[in-house]
């Protein structure tokens, strides 16, 4: 599932990271980090009442040093209207109103986007009388907290995580086929999905309701349903500085996580660079399906050699991901683009295929035959039975002897047998061992 994005916006010194340290670190266990993005220090996974979201820091982009902060305070408010799902405008309740916080919050009205107004450093239970001015914002009930004495807290998280998009991949049948558009900015994304999208046997469905189910693209194609998720801000091309590419990156991992297909769109004059290769590491480790899409090949000098080199380059940077099919297209002359759709559904069915446990059995038994088992001190792995518990990813649990006796590359020789026997393209393939006395 998806999680929600919280961003949080103030001018310098009203609490910002104070409050998202405390978060962070008290009332709220940081889950995990994401590759890639850590570094940057702008964003946390956190949990509350069991729900987990992202928090965004946008005070933590590095400023720039002619910036005043007026123009730093106005791209935080877009970065946090462009990727959040709840934002958070602080203000400092010590200094009462400026006009700078007047500035923000006339930009933040203007957002669809559900903004709670906090009133930091509001240390004790009374309010101060500038407190009410903070109402003149029209941006509804400002809620006081004190991020140093841990006042409010509790509260303000709870009116948060109430602000939460309702589950939107509910809104889909089962048999929607989920697609996730990911790569760098400029890459092609946009010019893929509008040219998929304008062909003639697309129809691009109405959604009824809320603005927030806008954010993605649902169309059928002979009969088959497809969405393509997120695609509001590759669709609507921002004029955002360029620090939105980091947090491109978190939509694109939020992306991945509703997903069922990832097309991975790699600029052909650029190749695959190291933030493909990290949200291509997280599809992968999240058991999505992956397409690598080489776009602008029309750019490209060819030879007869130019496509080996470049499928060599990616099996290369990509190498733990030797399933994934690669496409030559270009959004530009169309060429080739109607290989798209059709390896999205193809891969698609792998990613949900189910295998007889019959047959399964039979092949592992062959393998097991070719090349032995792994041992270790006189005592051999013994695999007794394989069964495949679950789809997307293709889930398989081999039931052995001693789990200490497994190794990777064994792992590896028998996931290959596998797809040797099944296909499986375009999917992970996860295997677990269970002891069997
Ligand atoms: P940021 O620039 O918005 O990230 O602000 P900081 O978190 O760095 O805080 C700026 C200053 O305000 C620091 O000296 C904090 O100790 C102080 N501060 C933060 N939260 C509170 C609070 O709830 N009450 C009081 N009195 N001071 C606070
Ligand atoms: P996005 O940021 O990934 O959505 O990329 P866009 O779709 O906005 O494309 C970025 C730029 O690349 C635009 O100027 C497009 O016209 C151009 N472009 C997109 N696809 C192709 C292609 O196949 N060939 C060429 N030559 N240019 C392309």
């Amino acid at each position: 599932m998806a999680k929600p994005i919280v961003a949080i916006v103030g001018r310098p010194n009203v609490g910002k990271s104070t409050f998202f340290n405390r978060i962070a670190g008290k009332r709220i266990s940081i889950v995990e980090d994401k590759p890639g993005v850590t570094r940057d220090r702008i964003y946390t996974e956190a949990e509350w009442l069991n729900n987990t979201f992202t928090m965004i820091d946008t005070g933590g982009i590095e400023p720039d040093t002619q910036d005043i902060i007026l123009s730093q305070m106005r791209r935080q408010a877009e970065i946090a209207i462009e990727t959040a799902d709840v934002i958070v405008f602080m203000v400092d309740g010590r200094e009462g109103l400026t006009a700078s916080d007047e500035d923000v919050a006339n930009m933040l009205r203007r957002t669809k986007k559900p903004v709670l107004l906090v009133v930091n450093k509001i240390d004790t239970k009374d309010l101060p009388s500038s407190f009410y001015d903070f109402y003149q914002l029209g941006l509804g009930e400002p809620i006081p907290i004190s991020s140093v004495n841990s006042l409010g807290l509790g509260d303000l998280l709870d009116e948060i995580i109430a602000k939460f998009p309702e589950d939107r991949d509910e809104i889909y049948e089962d048999d929607t086929i989920k697609v996730a558009v990911i790569g760098k900015p400029n890459v092609g994304k946009s010019s893929i999905i509008n040219t998929i999208l304008g062909e003639e046997r697309v129809i691009v469905s109405d959604i009824a309701g809320t603005t927030r189910d806008a954010i993605d693209t649902p169309f059928t194609h002979e009969e088959d349903k497809y969405v393509f998720i997120d695609t509001a801000g590759i669709r609507r091309k921002s004029r955002i500085h360029e620090n939105i590419e980091k947090y491109s990156v978190i939509r694109s991992f939020t992306a991945v996580d509703r997903a069922d297909v990832c097309l991975l769109v790699i600029d052909a004059s650029e190749g695959v660079t190291e933030q493909d290769t990290k949200i291509a590491g997280y599809a992968h480790e999240q058991g999505k399906s992956t397409i690598i899409v080489v776009n602008k090949w029309d750019v490209v000098e060819k030879d007869t050699h130019t496509m080996n080199q470049y499928i060599k380059d990616i099996k290369d940077k990509l190498s733990f991901m030797l399933y994934a099919p690669i496409l030559f297209v270009s959004a530009k002359t169309k060429q080739r683009m109607y290989q798209i759709l059709e390896t999205i559904k193809f891969v698609s069915n792998q990613h949900a295929m189910r295998v007889q446990t019959g047959m399964l059995n039979d092949i592992i038994g062959e393998a097991t035959l070719l090349n032995q088992p792994p041992s270790d001190k006189g005592k051999r792995l013994k695999i007794y039975y394989a069964t495949q518990v679950s789809v997307r990813p293709p889930t398989f649990i081999i039931f052995i002897n001693d789990r200490e006796l497994t190794h990777f590359s064994y792992t590896r020789y028998l996931e290959n047998k596998i797809r040797e026997a099944f296909g499986f393209e375009g999917t992970p393939i996860w295997i677990q061992y269970r002891e069997k006395g």
